[in-house]
């Protein structure tokens, strides 16, 4: 019987053996350590109920301890290098699927149709490339999959941005488009020292869930999106001022902005890290109305 492929012997036998250097640009830190691989597959509760999705496998650290989960696992790797080395590491599993693609440019719809059967929730658990972690989130969100649950690794600090509540520094356009869409929670915070090679600062566990309460339904949901990017632009400028520099400043348009603030009760001189997705909906609404 092997070690698991995380022991950080077996990480550095594995490498070198297939004469791997890691890829810096890849973002390509291994996790080597069993205790947080099972931390983050508790925290996704993993079940044999569930098929995962997992984006950069690396050499398996992580996919191992979800195939011995789960229903099915789909991994998405772009490093062709470490393709064969999967099929290796990855043999004793036969509910485990490599796919050698660029997450970025997956149909994620179609590899779904493709790979999982369509009768188990869907899962997204990951050490996510931290060159990317912001575009990989938001294009997980946009894609039309109902994920039940999404586990990731992140930079302390975006995990940060991704679970800020409204009226701190944190909360932005990113805290808004995460949680328009799921609730967000930071589960653990993982020291740098449990990865080769180590990263620079420490990471994060953030778990996304569909949503149990609260959604949001505005009538325009693209005008709501442009809007809220809008008035995160200035950070530092007043939420009327950043309101202006994005419908502008006729009269007419002052009036209407003007109306619309006072329907929904939202002083104008506020920023909009003060505001709540909920207020951010009626104020999109609320200028639909006004024609803006
Ligand atoms: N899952 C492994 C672990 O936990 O030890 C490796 C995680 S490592 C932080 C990130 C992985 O993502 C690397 O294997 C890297 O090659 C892969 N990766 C980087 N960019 C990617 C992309 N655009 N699409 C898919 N995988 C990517």
């Amino acid at each position: 019987q092997l070690p698991e492929i995380a022991s950080p012997t077996r990480t550095r036998a594995i490498m070198e053996s297939y004469g791997l250097t890691f890829k810096k640009s890849l973002g390509q830190n291994f996790l080597t350590d069993i205790n947080i691989l099972n931390k983050i597959v508790a925290a996704a509760d993993v079940t044999p109920e569930d098929d995962v999705i997992e984006i950069g496998p690396g050499i398996g650290a992580l996919t191992e301890q979800l195939a011995k989960n789960a229903h099915q696992v789909m991994a998405l790797e772009i490093d062709d290098r470490l393709i064969p080395v999967l099929a290796d590491t990855l043999a004793p599993y036969d509910n485990v699927t490599v796919v050698h693609q660029d997450v970025l440019k997956a149909d994620l719809v179609e590899l779904i149709a493709k790979n999982f059967d369509g009768k188990h929730k869907i899962k997204l658990v990951a050490n996510l490339p931290y060159y990317i972690t912001t575009p990989i989130i938001l294009h997980l969100l946009e894609a039309p999959v109902d994920f039940d649950r999404i586990v990731v690794m992140m930079q302390k600090e975006v995990a940060d941005r991704l679970a800020a509540v409204p009226g701190t520094k944190d909360y932005g356009s990113l805290s808004v488009a995460v949680q328009y869409e799921m609730d967000a929670k930071v589960a653990f915070i993982v020291p740098k020292t449990v990865f080769i090679p180590q990263p620079k600062v420490d990471s994060a566990i953030i778990v996304l869930e569909k949503k149990a309460v609260q959604t949001y339904e505005p009538v325009d949901e693209k005008f709501f999106k442009q809007m809220v990017k809008g008035i995160f632009l200035h950070r530092r400028k007043s939420l009327w001022n950043n309101l202006q520099g994005m419908y502008g400043k006729t009269p007419e348009i002052k009036e209407k902005m003007q109306t619309a603030l006072a329907k929904v009760e939202i002083e104008p001189g506020i920023r909009a890290e003060k505001l709540t997705i909920a207020q951010m909906v009626e104020l999109a609404d609320a200028l639909v109305n006004e024609k803006i």
